[in-house]
């Protein structure tokens, strides 16, 4: 049996003729930048994500970029997140021209320690931008509360998490701002490159629109730096049809995650530690990662056996060559280096089948001897 990390192809084929038939419209409208589909998608996801303003980018790591410009922050200023997360967090603080912080993280979750974040906070600090980590939201009530008290912005990279609930609250209402990405493999995902910034803030929202076209207002006068980065009509069109589904998808998501859980335990036992869902989380599961010894061993194993596995992610980013002027060496934050040595993702998407669920785990129970 072969079992893919993510296939997209039978999705594309129930929503085939839509896809089609929206495109054709985009290319029949002759509209192709900031239309009407860019419209509806910002509405549509801004509401879906209980807050005033969606502004759509070109991709996640952008949206991140411009959220942080439009909050004003900039050189001199300190940021702090999470080194336990995909490089495009660390690397938007560094565009934006500020400096990442690094706080370690919570085992359990994989998210920023809020315990952690006082420790961290200086005089120059401007901002956290907490990761929802694998589709679950870190403890925004708590980090809400420290950035009130310390007057800081905050940024939610939510670019794994749409859908995800905290305590009831959806990502963006906590946070100043939230990110999203369409990047095709994400929950919500275009076919291509794309992302979107939600917020409540009338400010934040104003400024975004301006910077993603240039830092142009009104068109041809500069007054802020801003560059190219517009989510686009096609782009639009497909996730209008495919956001309709998002919660169905997310459900089976959960599900899927259930029966992993339900299987681990039975067929494995200790030998893996399986994710949690934290009390008044609801987790939209963009991975399923799992804790394990001898991890590569396994992940090989699986290979030779037809299951693809991936690790979210291998070096912490505070000790990414890119950011060695930042002063960091391994050991600084064991805990994230801990979970890179030893997280696993498996296989994971809407349309993953039990049988091939079953195989997956009966191969890791094979591997630890069980
Ligand atoms: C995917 C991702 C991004 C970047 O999104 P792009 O759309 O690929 O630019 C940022 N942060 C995290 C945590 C991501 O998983």
């Amino acid at each position: 049996m072969k079992v893919p990390m993510l296939d997209l192809s039978e999705q594309y084929q129930e929503l085939r003729s839509e896809v089609l038939e929206v495109l054709d419209g985009v290319m029949s409208s002759s509209r192709f930048i900031l239309g009407d589909n860019v419209k509806k998608l910002e509405q549509d996801v801004a509401k879906y994500s209980n807050v005033a303003h969606g502004i759509g980018c070109g991709n996640g790591s952008d949206a991140i970029h411009i959220a942080l410009q439009a909050l004003e922050v900039g050189p001199g200023d300190e940021v702090i997140t999470t080194p336990f997360t995909f490089f495009a967090t660390g690397g938007a603080i560094v565009r934006a021209g500020a400096k990442p912080v690094y706080v370690d993280i919570d085992p359990v979750t994989f998210n920023i320690d809020p315990d952690k974040i006082e420790a961290a906070i200086t005089e120059n600090t401007k901002a956290i931008i907490p990761v929802h980590l694998y589709g679950q939201m870190a403890d925004m009530e708590r980090i809400a509360e420290i950035a009130k008290k310390h007057n800081l912005a905050i940024v939610e990279d939510a670019a794994q998490a749409i859908g995800a609930k905290h305590n009831g609250k959806s990502v963006g209402e906590l946070g100043s701002a939230a990110t999203y990405s369409f990047f095709p493999t994400k929950n919500l995902g275009a076919y291509g490159d794309a992302g979107m910034i939600v917020t409540n803030n009338d400010d934040v929202a104003e400024k975004s629109k301006v910077i993603r076209v240039h830092g142009s207002k009104p068109k041809y006068y500069h007054s802020v730096l801003g560059y190219n980065s517009r989510l686009d009509e096609m782009q639009a069109a497909i996730l209008n049809v495919k956001f309709p589904h998002l919660d169905r998808w997310s459900e089976l998501r959960r599900q899927k995650a259930e029966t992993y859980t339900h299987l681990l335990k039975e067929m494995v036992g200790d030998a893996v530690v399986t994710p949690i869902e934290k009390e008044g989380n609801y987790h939209v599961f963009h991975q399923y990662t799992i804790r394990v010894e001898k991890r590569d061993e396994l992940q090989k194993y699986l290979q030779e056996q037809g299951v693809s596995t991936m690790i979210y992610y291998p070096l912490p980013l505070h000790i990414q060559p890119v950011f060695k002027d930042l002063g960091y060496k391994e050991g600084d934050l064991p805990i994230s280096e801990k979970a890179a040595n030893e997280a696993l993702s498996l296989p994971m998407f809407p349309e993953l089948k039990t049988e091939q669920q079953e195989y997956v785990v009966a191969k890791i129970a094979e591997f630890y001897g069980k």
